[in-house]
């Protein structure tokens, strides 16, 4: 029987709850257990595929056509394991099924109410598939205290009691400021943290602390005492240098060993960190340095990009090099000669993006790189960009443009309401509601024998996943094809055009799909490390 992890978080948001729970994942994984992690998200929405990434950074879609929470990618990242549908639920996800059940009647006359229905859904959602695994870890988000949070905690709380004794433990991650004028670690804010876990029946047993610089002994001990946690079970978490650091770092300061102590299991299996040591001495020692410019609309939010920014450091790793990132807002463009920004960089990113603002921004940036012959790759909105600019200058169809931006008398690009998925025909209607309606999660594409893609792939059938309202419209190919831009890659029935390159091009690739949510730090994705094989060649040339 599956035993079980909840992992709340106190203090303030944003200490790296996901990045946490993905390597505790990741160090039971090193043991030979099997894992599967889960993010439970108090917030209304139903998914977060309709909030802009700036609010919610990154939506990560899984295989199975769900939108999902960011910290998913890190799960996936950090196990290999590719997450589901049912691995991320949301309040709004919740009262969607009981509301539905309640017009059903299926409540039998029942007055419904938070205890007992919504936290029994909580913890049927929580208890549901996990047969095959050793340890599921449940991660709760956001920070104790939230009004939303209540029933997601309370329903753990419950199911403490309701699993056989020895079938759940609790961690708790925290912060202690630094006060620089004490020159003091703070313990306070996590003894308030704790007392306000304890006031709702939950007492964790193990708390991860955060901190900037290492905790003395006195602190911890103060900690142990007053939130009732074993002095061992106070795990310092301290800053590192990158993420892929973090299982090692968590490992010597016993996360878990004291997680399988807390579970009675002794003499605990040792761990085989090997994959983690060689990724975190790749990321340490590089070779070399490319400068990757990401042309984009949310380059303020970097968690908008979260996936992508792992991918490129994954080409690294592949390529020994360190990958620098230069941010760029696509609308400097409009105003500005793209030239002084993008001569110095080895190779252009234009990565996903919706709407108009800055899109000819991107145009542009798709143009440059054409032209300069220097790496480029486009990634959904920027596969796009790179088809309308090539329509434009190369195919001389001045009009050229995407129906996402209003009517057009060229629509290179179209919203698509029909197309098939496997052996099913999906439909969508033109003004249908925006919520989980996108071509989303794995589809087969074919690439053509002999294209720069299918030599990169190694493969001419590949599966990617997708998420993307608006399609290259095919009745542009054969003047496109015509003009030097090929479609290498199109969809099983021939319909959807899935990548496009350019011949006469050192490396000009766009993609429809998204490739950064499948590559992991220890099998970089075919992709990445090509784009970023180029642009070593590039920065050997200027
Ligand atoms: N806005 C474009 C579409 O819906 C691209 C989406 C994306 O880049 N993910 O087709």
């Amino acid at each position: 029987m599956a035993r079980y992890i909840f992992i709340t978080g106190g203090v303030v948001s944003s200490l790296g709850k996901g990045i946490a729970s993905a390597a505790l994942g990741a160090l039971l994984q090193a043991r030979g257990y099997r894992v599967r992690l889960r993010k439970l998200d108090p917030y209304l929405n139903v998914d977060p595929g309709t909030m802009s990434p700036l609010q919610h950074g990154e939506v990560f879609v899984t295989d199975d056509g769900a939108e999902t929470d960011l910290d998913l990618g890190h799960y996936e990242r950090f196990t290999g394991r590719p997450a589901n549908q049912m691995d991320n639920v949301t309040t709004g996800r919740i009262y969607k099924e009981i509301i539905a059940k309640e017009r059903r009647g299926d409540y039998l006359g029942a007055t419904v109410q938070v205890i007992p229905h919504v936290t029994d859904a909580i913890k049927a959602f929580v208890l549901d598939g996990n047969e095959e695994y050793d340890f599921v870890l449940c991660e709760i988000g956001g920070t104790v205290g939230d009004i939303e949070a209540m029933p997601f905690l309370e329903a753990i709380r419950q199911l403490g009691n309701d699993l056989p004794r020895g079938g759940a433990i609790y961690v708790h991650l925290t912060l202690m400021p630094y006060i620089a004028t004490a020159g003091e670690l703070k313990t306070k804010p996590t003894q308030h943290s704790v007392k306000e876990l304890r006031s709702i029946g939950i007492q964790p047993d193990i708390l991860l602390v955060r901190a900037d610089r290492p905790i003395p002994a006195d602190e911890r001990r103060k900690m142990s005492l007053f939130c009732n946690v074993r002095e061992t079970a106070v795990i310092q978490a301290l800053d590192v240098a990158t993420i892929y650091d973090v299982p090692i770092a968590y490992h010597h300061e016993g996360l878990d060993t004291e997680v399988l102590a807390a579970f009675g299991i002794d003499p605990a299996p040792k761990p085989q960190l090997q994959r983690w040591h060689q990724v975190s001495n790749g990321i340490r020692n590089p070779e070399g340095e490319v400068t990757i410019a990401i042309v984009g609309k949310y380059t303020g939010l970097k968690d908008a990009y979260k996936s992508l920014i792992e991918a490129l450091q994954h080409g690294g790793i592949a390529n020994q090099v360190k990958v620098k990132l230069d941010w760029i807002e696509s609308e400097i463009f409009e105003k500005e000669d793209p030239a002084p920004y993008l001569e110095r960089v080895h190779g252009i990113l234009v990565p996903g993006g919706f709407g108009e603002r800055g899109s000819e921004g991107k145009i542009l940036s798709a143009r440059f790189a054409r032209e300069r012959k220097l790496p480029y790759f486009g990634i959904c909105f920027g596969m796009q960009m790179a088809v309308i600019e090539a329509a434009r200058t190369l195919a001389g169809i001045d009009g050229a443009s995407s129906t996402e931006f209003g009517p057009s008398q060229e629509p290179v690009v179209g919203l698509m309401t029909e197309w098939m998925r496997g052996n099913e025909l999906e439909q969508r209607a033109a003004e249908g509601d925006l919520g989980g309606t996108m071509r989303l999660g794995s589809y087969k594409a074919s690439l053509k024998p002999g294209s720069k893609i299918a030599e990169i792939y190694g493969d001419t059938e590949i599966t990617e996943r997708h998420r993307h309202r608006y399609e290259v419209n095919r009745a542009y190919r054969e003047r496109l094809e015509a003009a030097g831009l090929s479609f290498a890659g199109m969809s099983p029935d021939g319909l959807l055009p899935e990548t496009v390159e350019i011949d006469d091009h050192p490396w000009f690739i766009g993609v429809q799909y998204h490739p950064e949510l499948k590559s992991r730090p220890f099998e970089p994705h075919p992709l990445f490390a090509s784009f970023i094989a180029a642009a070593v060649d590039q920065s050997r040339l200027v």
